[in-house]
């Protein structure tokens, strides 16, 4: 593989939009999203040079307006799979021996193409299949994919720039980068398209191809990526996008021989279940095959009692209630300290009882709604029995309808067990529990921080008393993948704060970031002595 390297300058992350009402971005974003409601697709599985539409015929539907038909999509099953591998297998070798400028410009020339000509398309395919709103789907599906597009590239130009000393005049060392071998499985979640679109990217640009399997409740923006892809001129096999069921799917690729590399992110119990599989399989491999997967979050919010308590209300109704609580980092248990909880709860109520909720074509929406009727019926099922709960008070909320959509209202619990089901288990949407400390067991706090939940993803501490802080860095150093100080724990920013997580929430090789392309390369180191000795005698034998 030839990988001449040029100088690739650190790019800057790519300015948000703010889409304030009247402007132009705003009257134009309107317009798209009319014209996209007023249309449908169908959208195939894209093997190879094909564009399969066979298989189950699925409508996709706007999870805040369910009536609303915005096309459909084909379900195949497991011998479209292996189509999949087929396609990954033959366009590999050419694929693999471009040289990397070739493959990073496609991908450069994607991110240009959704900074401009699509990044309204972009936006409104994620408001519609995802239920973000504009300002949500702008640092989603424009802002975070291009960065993830740019900064990769730029992060491989550095491994690859790395090459070994040479340690005297005769040997000239020097380390090769190759794909692995074989191909990647590429299985995405529903809630970001940055991350559908990162995680079939980033091991494409280091030479690999993949087979992709891209949630169910995603497909309608997953069409666009493909789109584009296309058009900044991806080949054909490089990114095989197979919609299947995912057991099924499963059970083709991790039979395989040249299943190489898994790229997921999505619940932990899927993922526990694919390693398990994987482990049971590794011998039929013919490499060990890289596994990586940012998993579930149980993120937490610390707030000492010396903390500001407006500051630490809006990091909560932000960080727990945008995009519908459904962001693996989303806030969902917070501890506040006693001193400061009359004024806190004052000021998170008015806040979230005064966030709108409705469609994102009414922009002035801040929540909108779930998921989809399995995410409508979990978490309703937890506001149920935390309603019923003894160890429950519900301050706000607590009502759900999906009589239009899959509507949930923010909801707060307080609980007096803070080790209860809703301190410790991932709901995954827009409820958050509490629980009131004691200021002087700020330390006894921290340990159950720590201790409450198997996730790690992310956390937050709120103090303006530095001892505080740096005892909760200290503590909770194993607690979250992602830590901040005095910030809502969301939002993490390519190139600013490399995101993942550790223990149940992950292998934390930090999406978007150098340590996650090393995961899908192979290295070669070659030694040339350029004067091969030709006397076996060293000089100790005199
Ligand atoms: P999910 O686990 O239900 O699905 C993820 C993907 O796995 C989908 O494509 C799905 O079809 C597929 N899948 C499901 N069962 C499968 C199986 N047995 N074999 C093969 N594939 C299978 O997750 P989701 O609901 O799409 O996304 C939400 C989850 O993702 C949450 O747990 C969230 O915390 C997590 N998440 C984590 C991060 C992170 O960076 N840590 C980021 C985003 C989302």
């Amino acid at each position: 593989m030839a990988n001449a390297i040029f100088s690739v300058p650190r790019p800057k992350n790519e300015p948000v939009y703010d889409y304030v009402p009247k402007s132009k971005d705003h009257k134009e974003i309107l317009s798209a999203l009319d014209e996209a409601l007023g249309k449908k697709i169908e959208v195939p599985m894209y093997i190879g040079n094909k564009e399969i539409f066979e298989g189950e015929k699925i409508s996709m539907h706007p999870p805040h307006d369910t009536k609303h038909i915005l096309g459909h999509y084909y379900k195949g099953d497991a011998s479209h799979v292996q189509l999949a591998i087929d396609a990954a297998l033959e366009a590999k070798t050419e694929w693999s021996e471009m040289d990397w400028n070739h493959r990073a410009a496609i991908f450069l020339r994607a991110a240009d193409l959704i900074a401009g000509k699509y990044r309204y398309q972009m936006n409104v395919a994620t408001m519609v299949c995802q239920s973000k709103n504009v300002f949500q789907s702008e640092i989603d599906s424009v802002c975070e994919f291009i960065d993830f597009l740019r900064f990769n590239v730029y992060y491989l130009s550095e491994i690859y720039n790395r090459q070994p000393a040479a340690n005297s005049d005769t040997i000239w060392n020097r380390l090769k980068y190759r794909p692995l071998e074989g191909f990647v499985f590429a299985v995405t979640p529903f809630n970001f398209t940055a991350i559908a679109g990162n995680l079939c990217f980033a091991p494409a640009l280091c030479g690999n191809t993949v087979v992709w399997k891209p949630s169910e409740d995603q497909i309608y923006s997953a069409f666009w990526l493909q789109k584009i892809f296309k058009e900044a001129g991806l080949p054909d096999g490089v990114i095989n996008m197979v919609v299947a069921d995912g057991p099924a799917t499963g059970d083709v690729v991790f039979n395989h021989p040249e299943f190489a590399g898994l790229h997921f992110t999505g619940s932990t119990k899927v993922f526990q279940q694919m390693w398990t599989i994987i482990g049971q399989n590794i011998s039929k491999y013919k490499s060990y095959p890289r596994i990586v997967g940012e998993t579930g979050g149980k993120d937490f919010l610390m707030a000492h009692g010396s903390s500001n308590p407006v500051q630490v209300a809006t990091a909560l109704s932000r960080g727990a209630f945008e995009f519908q609580g459904q962001k693996c980092s989303a806030a969902s248990r917070a501890y506040i300290a006693k001193s400061i909880w009359n004024e806190t709860k004052k000021h998170l109520v008015e806040q979230v009882e005064s966030m709108k909720m409705g469609s994102v074509n009414d922009t002035s929406n801040f929540i909108n709604a779930v998921i989809s009727k399995a995410s409508f019926d979990r978490i309703s099922g937890y506001i149920d029995e935390g309603l019923a709960s003894n160890e429950i008070e519900c301050i706000t909320g607590g009502t759900y309808d999906d009589s239009e959509g899959y509507f949930v209202k923010p909801t707060v619990f307080v609980t007096s067990n803070p080790s209860n089901k809703w301190m410790a288990e991932e709901i995954f949407g827009p409820v958050l529990t509490i629980y009131v400390y004691e200021d002087e067991d700020f330390e006894k706090t921290l340990e159950l921080v720590d201790q409450t939940s198997p996730y790690a993803l992310t956390g937050a501490v709120f103090s303006t008393d530095r001892y505080a802080i740096t005892l909760a860095e200290k503590k909770l150093e194993n607690s979250a993948g992602n830590f901040y100080i005095n910030d809502k724990p969301t939002g993490a920013v390519v190139g600013q704060q490399p995101f993942g997580g550790g223990r149940a929430s992950g292998t934390n090789d930090k999406a978007g970031e150098i340590f996650n392309l090393y995961r899908w390369i192979n290295v070669q180191t070659v030694k040339e002595n350029l004067l091969p000795p030709e006397d076996y005698k060293y000089p100790f034998l005199g």
